[in-house]
């Protein structure tokens, strides 16, 4: 999120054809649990205002999923965000609660392209 690059994917993908992107955000640790230095939260909201957080003690934080989402909607790309922390759900994995690696995975799909009259 802080080096953009999700929006440099969405740059590279219309770069090369893409017309109807839609991506799916799901869940991490959440603006409320991602504390950082206030720098970093500084540097986190030029990037994308939406990052910049507060936690629950009222320290800086950043959330990374809000920020990626607002990337990803100022190249009019079609977001569903799963909204879920990682951090306070025992349902889903998190290497800072548990200390132990996990896996996650990430999908891209090339659909064919509609044409008008649904051919
Ligand atoms: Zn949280």
């Amino acid at each position: 999120m802080m080096q953009g690059i999700v929006g440099r994917a969405v740059d590279a993908m219309t770069d090369l054809g893409a017309r109807s992107i839609s991506a799916v955000v799901g869940p991490s640790v959440c603006g409320r649990c991602y504390e950082v230095p206030e720098q970093l939260r500084a540097q986190a909201a030029k990037v994308s205002p939406v990052a910049a957080s507060v936690s629950w003690q009222g320290t800086p934080a950043i959330d990374v999923a809000a920020g990626v989402v607002d990337q990803l909607q100022a190249r009019s790309v079609a977001v569903k965000w799963i909204w879920g922390c990682s951090r306070e759900s025992e349902e889903l994995f998190s290497y800072r609660r548990q200390h132990r690696t996990g896996r996650f995975a990430g999908v891209v799909r090339l659909l064919e392209a509609h044409t008008e009259g649904g051919v």
